[in-house]
């Protein structure tokens, strides 16, 4: 069979000092160093660090879509747990006239502060009088506006980043998984429920310091999936931990955002192998090898 295709066939791959962008997959080549960036994983905003390269476009794209509104989510826990008392920058407004303003929550109660910012406060000066004219009558309704967050797309940031994590440690062979488009649409698509579950199965609480980075969940079986676990930090300096799951190459596959759906309130005793940091990237067939190794056993 070898020998028949043998005259036929071109095994030696024959592209070099190519680059493929793992969320868009364009190809570039040596010569575009200024469409390529450095990429933080988790996304800067929330502590992440340098691990990976993907394109420039992706890479702001990821900023104004998806990883705004993580750093969002995580300033809003951080206000409405009373961590922090804020300011939340936000609008208020009264009868018409709207400021902006910093919001602060302490105690049940909330406060407005008007910036300090003397430019700003000149340039304004009639509508802050109107404005805290109404208040002192003390006859006033209050709005109060801030941007929100969106949850999808701050889950999808976290996914992003579980599925850059995972590339930076097994390469490019870690792509050879017919589960993972699945994944990319889901980024692509934040808003939209591909995936089951609107946790796309991230396990939170108790995950050990041994276990950041990436591990292999051999059981049960209907959890056997890699799983990314990394650390998001607000801009305060709250920690949280998410454990998530990417498909392997072979079943359950995406199943198991089903499985871990439906399980979501009991405990799971998961047996998992942790994945030191080593250089894959030029073991291509690395992650395939553990992958079978780990599904092999039983
Ligand atoms: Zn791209």
């Amino acid at each position: 069979m070898r020998q028949a295709l043998g005259s036929q066939l071109r095994i030696t791959p024959d592209v070099e000092n190519v680059f493929v962008c793992l969320i868009c997959f364009k190809f570039f080549s040596e010569s575009d160093p200024d469409e390529i960036s450095l990429e933080h994983v988790p996304p800067d905003s929330v502590g992440g660090k340098v691990r990976t390269i993907t394109c420039k476009v992706c890479n702001s794209e990821s900023g104004s879509k998806l990883d705004n509104h993580l750093a969002l989510k995580l300033e809003h826990e951080d206000i409405f747990a009373e961590r922090s008392s804020g300011p939340l920058q936000a609008h208020a407004s009264i009868d018409g006239i709207r400021l902006p303003i910093d919001f602060y929550k302490e105690d049940n109660n909330f406060s407005i502060v008007i910036p300090n910012n003397d430019k700003w406060q000149q340039k304004c000066r009639s509508q802050i009088d109107a404005f805290t004219e109404k208040v002192v009558s003390g006859k006033f309704e209050i709005n109060v506006e801030y941007k929100l967050h969106s949850s999808k797309r701050a889950n999808a940031a976290i996914l992003r980043s579980a599925y850059l994590w995972a590339f930076s440690v097994f390469g490019y062979g870690v792509l050879i998984n017919p589960h993972f488009p699945v994944i990319r649409g889901q980024i692509h698509n934040p808003e939209e429920n591909i995936l089951s579950s609107q946790g796309y199965g991230f396990l939170s609480g108790g995950i050990p310091d041994e276990l950041l980075g990436v591990n292999l969940i051999k059981s049960p079986r209907e959890a056997r999936s890699l799983l990314v676990v990394l650390d998001v930090t607000s801009e305060l300096g709250t920690k949280t931990r998410y454990g998530v799951m990417l498909p392997g190459p072979s079943l359950p596959g995406p199943m198991i955002y089903d499985w871990l759906e439906s399980h979501q309130e009991e405990p799971i005793n998961y047996q998992l192998e942790h994945i030191p940091e080593f250089d894959f990237l030029d073991a291509p067939m690395a992650f395939q090898m553990l992958w079978n190794e780990l599904t092999a056993t039983n």
